[in-house]
């Protein structure tokens, strides 16, 4: 089955995107057991350990376009797996209505295509026949 996930967009545009808002970084690795719990940290140098940025300020507008432009990049790439998995039903789509019930689910038995992917045209498929 594909699974196409709604894109994570950046809603607060003046977070530090080099700490992501935690303000600091961590310099030990992570113990086995106690994580970072004990890992020392260090101020992040781009935020000083404020997490975000003024809105009026050089800074806080450059860390805002650059949200901008992340969400912008994000959306695009979602909206082209979106095409591209429509477009991949369709040729299914059209590939299973030249096939007959018994060449469609032959298919199905070895497993050369699911009921899972793409599962709503087979379905549909079996439907009309
Ligand atoms: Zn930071």
């Amino acid at each position: 089955m594909v699974a196409i996930s709604k894109p994570k967009l950046q809603t607060d545009l003046y977070l530090c995107p080099a700490c992501d808002g935690d303000g600091k970084h961590y310099i030990d690795k992570p113990d086995a057991v106690e994580g970072y719990k004990l890992a020392r940290t260090i101020a992040c140098p781009l935020c000083d350990g404020k997490q975000r940025f003024a809105k009026d300020s050089p800074i806080g507008q450059a860390v805002k376009a650059f949200w901008e432009t992340l969400n912008d990049i994000r959306k695009h790439e979602y909206l082209k797996k979106v095409s591209d998995f429509e477009h991949s039903k369709e040729v299914a789509r059209v590939a299973l209505s030249k096939l007959s019930f018994d060449e469609i689910k032959a298919l199905r038995d070895l497993d050369i295509i699911s009921t899972d992917d793409p599962g709503e045209v087979l379905r549909k498929t079996f439907d009309t026949i």
